[in-house]
């Protein structure tokens, strides 16, 4: 892609899903000088086909939104490189990342790292079909429209698999929740489950067999369980050390905490898309994403004495930051 910028950049996007390509677009078409760094390992590049992003009849495929919105921010001037940031210091105005690819220099940085979904134990190769397959899946929201009436396991059978369990309850009256370990559900759960009508497997899962049709989930006794598709309700962990170096503070969920504008608690640091609290969607990425862009430009035009009354509502932001 394009080349290192050697020049002081307004924007640092660290990331470049749905969240940084959307801020990229908003920010060059703000004549800004702004690269995205990415190292690739996005969830937008995962989806085989997403049915629920507006816009789209008959579904678009995530490698291929993804393509669109690339070739859209290098339109409007958008450097995108594809490298990893290991590190990033500076305070507001003077900000310097460390990347596989060089040092970058920016008045402003924009978090969109997205998050790491925990996945069942399989090898990366199998991993990949079977998402690429539909018979692994990580949201529900996203497609469980597409499973009406099918038989569904649900791994993760603790409160997240419950809940999750319990959402998908009104697609198919067909579910199976398993686990991995030993794991004892708590009266509460136990009661919504029973009630819900959902089978509880006790014994633990050791294995996954994605071949043919649907999935068959192995068991440690040697049994197994077979359904049409698989939900892995194993929670996420955020991206978030890049900010810990700054000292962004985290909110309760271990995402980045930011005012409504996505202001994170340090200056001229802002954070979007999954890597805040929020419905992890490629709709609130991208509009999370369009906020933070508009108010980091809104932020540099008052730094550069452009306006006075931005600044003042910005500072009151981080001053009502949480500890
Ligand atoms: C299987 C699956 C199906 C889904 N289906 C749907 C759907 O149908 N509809 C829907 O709305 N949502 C769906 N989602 C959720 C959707 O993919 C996410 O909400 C969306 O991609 C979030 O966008 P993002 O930009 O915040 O993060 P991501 O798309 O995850 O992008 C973050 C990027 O940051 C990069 N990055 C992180 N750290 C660094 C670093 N230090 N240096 C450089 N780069 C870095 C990552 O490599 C990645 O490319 C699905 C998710 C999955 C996993």
């Amino acid at each position: 892609m394009s080349g290192l910028p050697d020049e002081m950049l307004d924007c640092l996007i660290v990331g470049g899903g749905p969240a940084g390509l959307t801020a990229a677009i908003y920010l060059s078409r703000f004549h800004r000088r702004v690269a995205v760094v990415d190292k690739g390992e996005g969830r937008l590049a995962m989806i085989p086909r997403t049915m629920n992003h507006a816009g789209y009849p008959g579904g678009v495929r995530g490698c291929d939104l993804l393509a669109a919105m690339r070739a859209q921010a290098v339109e409007f001037g958008a450097a995108l490189l594809d490298g990893e940031v290991a590190g990033l210091s500076g305070t507001e105005d003077a900000f310097e990342a460390e990347t596989d690819l060089g040092p970058i220099r920016a008045r402003t940085v924009l978090l969109a790292t997205g998050v790491v979904n925990l996945r069942p134990p399989l090898d990366a190769e199998t991993h990949a079909a079977a998402v690429a397959a539909g018979k692994l899946r990580y949201c529900p929201i996203c497609d469980a429209f597409e499973q009406t009436g099918k038989r569904i396991g649900i791994l993760g059978a603790d409160s997240h698999g419950v809940a999750e369990a319990l959402f998908l309850r009104s697609y198919s009256d067909d579910l199976v929740m398993l686990t991995l370990q030993q794991a004892e559900l708590d009266a509460g759960d136990r009661a919504n489950i029973g009630r819900a009508g959902i089978e509880v497997v006790r014994t633990p899962v050791s294995g996954f067999d994605f071949e043919g049709e649907g999935v068959r989930v192995l068991l440690a006794d040697g049994e197994s369980v077979a359904a049409d598709t698989l939900y892995a309700a194993l929670g996420s962990e955020t991206r978030n050390q890049l900010g810990e170096m700054l000292g962004t503070r985290l909110d309760g969920s271990a995402c980045f905490w930011t005012d409504e504008r996505m202001r994170t608690s340090v200056k001229g640091v802002y954070a979007a898309g999954d890597a805040i609290e929020g419905l992890d969607q490629i709709s609130m990425a991208m509009g999370t994403a369009a906020q933070a862009a508009v108010t980091i430009h809104n932020d540099l035009r008052d730094r550069d004495g452009a306006t006075d009354e931005g600044q003042a509502a910005g500072d009151a932001a981080w001053e009502e930051a949480p500890d």
